[in-house]
């Protein structure tokens, strides 16, 4: 199956703090894969060096067979086709429902008003959302929220959307609409790369798993690899902690 995404080697460094060490992984076209381990352990920096919120100190992100992190290539393009949700949903809060998920495609895909509105629609059904078009995020639980956040991101039409602790910033009860969606979402072939702490979820879910231990990927399989036979100890430990 066609990579989308292939990293290689990749580092970061705070100072002289080595937050990840030669990572290599990749994705594959409409695979899902979660990335899980102790908080501290380096998720969120990784995914941030994936879509270059940070820059890798270090390392190769291949996609579409170019090594984006060369000089000469064009940055913009390839983060316009990565979409991410955050743990603390980032909405435009002056913006109402609908048009946090237009103004995007407006400015940034050149997309018309009229067009915009039509798949932004389109994908606020997908998550529930489309009854909530013109409310504004202080009106809207955190469930709805992350939903809407989630039709934001999809309605970019991304190669691959990147989560980062989509459900920890929730009241429990509202946990499962989020991952109910998620699910929803893997199940349509889309490509995704989660970082969770949902294990049943994860488990449920992902094509494979990455285990991640103070900045290097320690494991990494299938579900059964990972949940039932894991190899490494220092993935039992870790299963013996959260499970
Ligand atoms: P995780 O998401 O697995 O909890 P993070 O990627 O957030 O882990 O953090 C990994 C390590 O990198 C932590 O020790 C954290 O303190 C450090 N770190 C993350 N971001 C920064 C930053 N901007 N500056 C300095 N240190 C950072
Ligand atoms: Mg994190």
């Amino acid at each position: 199956m066609e990579k989308v995404i292939e990293i290689q080697h990749l580092s970061k460094a705070f100072g002289s703090h080595e937050v990840l060490k030669d990572i290599d992984f990749s994705v594959k076209k409409g695979e899902v894969v979660s990335i899980i381990g102790s908080s501290g352990s380096g998720k969120s920096t990784l995914l941030r060096c994936v879509n270059l919120l940070e820059k890798p100190s270090g390392g190769q992100i291949i996609y579409k067979g170019e090594n984006i992190l060369d000089d000469k290539h064009d940055i913009s393009a390839y983060r316009r086709r990565l979409g991410m949700v955050f743990q603390q949903f980032n909405l435009f809060n002056n913006h109402n429902v609908l048009s946090n998920c237009v103004v995007g495609q407006v400015k940034v895909l050149k997309r018309s008003k009229a067009e915009a509105e039509k798949i932004a629609l389109k994908f606020l059904k997908v998550v529930g959302m489309d009854r909530y078009v013109n409310a504004k995020p202080k009106q809207l639980s955190g469930g709805q929220k992350q939903r809407v956040a989630i039709a934001r991101a999809l309605s970019m039409e991304p190669d691959v959307l990147l989560f980062d602790e989509p459900t920890s910033a929730l009241d429990p009860e509202m946990v499962g609409e989020v991952l109910k969606v998620m699910k929803e979402l893997a199940e349509s072939g889309l490509t995704m790369l989660i970082v969770t702490h949902e294990m049943e979820f994860a488990r449920e879910v992902s094509d494979r798993i990455v285990f991640m231990d103070k900045g290097v990927i320690a494991e990494e399989g299938t579900p059964e690899q990972i949940f039932l036979n894991p190899t490494q100890e220092r993935t039992k430990e870790f299963l013996k902690r959260t499970l």
